[in-house]
């Protein structure tokens, strides 16, 4: 048997401010971050059977699609997609008496959301692990100590109703949201209380084989293609000890590119030996902008990084931001605050 207390447990005010807010029936819209990923689609899912389980009326209202290596997650297929099905959507969100914000902590990540989510005068739940949260939430629990929101929401739910209420489809939903938000469980912030909680869902029925198996071996060609087409255009700036990739949509377009397969990149430039500072920049055309990942390993903060020259944020070792002028542009404005940011290495003669 796995130990009694292995989650950290919210504080006692919100606690009871959820419990009195679920004490009635309640219209619920659980609403993850734009361009949903692991984590964002397995807290949202995990806490809306939840609260279904409880006799709640839950839906889940992501702003846009998310990757396919993501669909057979247990209530994947309910999860109302507020661009493609924007009636819908806007339905439920007018109908709803209480809203759960998580795996974000502004409202501007809920994309195309978000002028509608700041009428709904209603009380919102956050429940989130980035930095400098917004102050929007009746309820706020963020921690930026935890692995992943799943973490969090495996500890809202034992907080409320204990181990009892964890079904296989819970534990399925939140397996993949730890395991993709911590690197399979590599990234610092895995402690051992991740490892423990992990078990316990593990115990519960979630399927970690076939978890690890969905994710990363349901790879499409294109996926295979454009990493090979990244991997090329890695520059590495060895002085400054970064490492980054670009990928033009023309790139993107000749390789058949679809959601989700440019997903995890970025990595790469950390495992070069030496490098701490790996970042992607990716073209989006019908947008208008680049997107970019910014990943570290060790002090530098790529939040801070991505906050102040990239309209962006996230965490200290993983965040994202966007720029709005040409590759080219972006790519020199990058270097400039590379130079500005980062001590060059000096080389032993
Ligand atoms: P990714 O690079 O995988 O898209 O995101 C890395 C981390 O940064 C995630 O935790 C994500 O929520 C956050 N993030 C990504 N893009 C943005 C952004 O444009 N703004 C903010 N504030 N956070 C972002
Ligand atoms: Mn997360």
């Amino acid at each position: 048997m796995l130990l009694n207390c292995i989650f950290a447990p919210m504080n006692f005010e919100d606690i009871k401010t959820v419990q009195k807010l679920l004490s009635q029936p309640q219209k619920i819209v659980i609403v993850p971050h734009k361009n949903p990923d692991g984590d964002a689609i397995g807290s949202t899912l995990g806490l809306c059977h939840f609260l279904n389980s409880l006799g709640q009326s839950a839906a889940v209202v992501a702003p846009n699609d998310f990757p396919k290596f993501l669909k057979w997650i247990p209530g994947s297929e309910g999860v109302i997609n507020f661009e493609k099905q924007n009636i819908q959507a806007k339905e439920k969100l007018n109908e709803a008496s209480l809203i759960f914000t998580l795996d974000f902590n502004h409202l501007g990540r809920a994309g195309q959301m978000e002028p509608l989510l700041k009428t709904l005068d209603v009380p919102f739940i956050m429940i989130d692990h980035h930095q400098s949260p917004e102050d929007y939430a009746a309820v706020m629990y963020s921690d930026v100590t935890m692995s992943s929101t799943c973490e969090m929401v495996y500890n809202f739910i034992m907080s409320l109703d204990g181990g009892q209420a964890i079904t296989a489809d819970i534990a399925n939903c939140l397996y993949t949201g730890i395991m993709t938000d911590t690197g399979s469980f590599k990234y610092a912030s895995t402690t051992a209380k991740t490892h423990q909680i992990v078990a316990d869902l593990i115990e519960k029925g979630a399927d970690n084989t076939k978890i690890h198996t969905q994710v990363f071996d349901t790879n499409a060609p294109s996926r295979l293609h454009i990493l090979g087409c990244a991997l090329k255009n890695m520059v590495i700036l060895d002085a400054y000890a970064t490492a980054y990739i670009t990928l033009s949509q023309e790139e993107l377009n000749q390789y058949d590119y679809k959601k989700g397969d440019t997903e995890g990149i970025v990595n790469y430039g950390l495992t070069l030996e030496g490098i701490n500072f790996a970042v992607i920049f990716i073209e989006n055309k019908e947008e208008g902008i680049i997107k970019i990942s910014f990943r570290s390993s060790g002090d530098f903060s790529v939040n801070e990084f991505a906050r102040t020259y990239f309209e962006g944020g996230g965490h200290k070792n993983a965040a994202g931001g966007k720029s709005d002028f040409s590759m080219e542009e972006t790519i020199t404005r990058f270097l400039d605050y590379v130079k500005a940011t980062r001590k060059p290495l000096v080389k032993n003669v």
